[in-house]
């Protein structure tokens, strides 16, 4: 892929202590209103045009941008692996990166990269916008300048080392984080997991959370290699043909079933005999909840014994996002299915609980 390259503050009589890499995909953050009025991608130029404050920071800021900026909900495994290998092309030449991303798919890009970057000891710091950068009341510098001195801060190490979001005033860990507001400024949550930071005056970290130094293995990217991994949320009245059709997708390795509060699903048959049987044939089923707070807990009661005696995996407190990108990651990283469903029961990168 083609990219265009912005520095800034740099070749100037200043000298700078850190510098931070900036990559940007696309989103609101970027967007201007085209002449029917709809909002699209354009250049980065143009944002630094409109962030005049960018060149006062003491950074030394250099501006990567995708060729084609994306809205996110085109995002594509090409695209994460785009943002993993540009931060293995930079990891030794920035003390942190920001990944600028629209808003929309931002929690299942920051979730995946998680998993993509393999012993991380900078900061990796998503962030976006709920209005573009020239509108007036836009919150998109605030987050921007903010991710930048996140993707800076600490001395002599960084104090962050793990794939964070930063949006309206706090610092989420990436993979336990989701988009729950479409109109206001508060767009993430992370419910199962406190704030690593909370962005007021100062910036204060809440160091007992924040991914342990776990050194010294080096630092390595993994591509996406794509498998096929289907997502069902349970509801009242699902239909058997329509679940069973599901089940018998041609080279579906994987299925995370959203179940109802702490991992419940319904106790029919039909039900219970098709997700033995898919998982007989080799099927990985991962039980996410519904419920954003909470866990599942298979066993708890009847509704889901059937499930634990099947062998579905727990995902405990996971979020939907995290489930997916988990599965895309294992499968491209081991060959095993029982390392795989080894792997995918237990903690793997803080994204969820023991
Ligand atoms: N549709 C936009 C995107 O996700 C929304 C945003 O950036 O907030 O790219």
């Amino acid at each position: 892929m083609e990219h265009q390259i912005i520095k800034i503050n740099q070749g100037s009589a200043r000298t700078f202590r850190k510098s931070v890499l900036i990559i940007y995909t696309g989103g609101t953050i970027g967007m201007a209103y085209a002449d029917d009025g709809i909002l699209v991608p354009f250049d980065f130029e143009k944002i630094i045009t409109e962030m005049p404050s960018l060149r006062a920071m003491d950074l030394e800021i250099t501006v990567v941008s995708f060729a084609q900026p994306i809205d996110s909900s085109n995002v594509t495994f090409e695209h994460w692996n785009e943002m993993a290998k540009l931060i293995e092309q930079f990891y030794s030449q920035h003390q942190g990166f920001v990944i600028l991303h629209g808003t929309d798919t931002l929690a299942y890009s920051a979730s995946a990269l998680s998993f993509m970057l393999e012993n991380l000891q900078k900061p990796v710091i998503f962030t976006g916008s709920q209005l573009p950068m020239g509108a007036i009341r836009s919150d998109a510098g605030q987050n921007l300048v903010a991710a930048l001195q996140i993707a800076s801060c600490g001395t002599p190490g960084p104090i962050v080392r793990e794939v964070c979001i930063y949006f309206d005033h706090i610092l989420f860990r990436g993979n336990r984080s989701k988009k729950v507001e479409s109109l206001h400024f508060d767009a993430f949550k992370s419910e199962n997991y406190p704030a690593l930071a909370e962005v007021g005056i100062n910036i204060e970290y809440n160091y007992a959370v924040l991914a342990e130094v776990t050194e010294k293995e080096p630092f390595k990217i993994y591509s996406i290699k794509p498998v096929c991994i289907g997502l069902v949320k349970l509801f009242p009245g699902l239909e058997e043909s329509y679940f069973k059709h599901i089940l018998s997708t041609p080279g579906l390795r994987a299925l995370v079933l959203e179940t109802f509060g702490s991992g419940n699903a319904p106790t029919s048959a039909w039900f219970t005999h098709s997700i033995a049987q898919a998982i007989d044939n080799g099927l990985v089923v991962f039980n996410v909840s519904q419920c954003n707070g909470g866990r599942v807990i298979q066993g708890r009661y009847v509704t889901s014994k059937h499930l634990l005696e099947a062998g579905v995996i727990s995902g405990r407190d996971i979020t939907t996002e995290a489930a997916l990108s988990k599965l895309q990651f294992l499968f491209t990283k081991y060959q095993n299915l029982d390392q795989i469903k080894r792997v995918l029961a237990s903690p793997l990168r803080g994204e969820m609980s023991n």
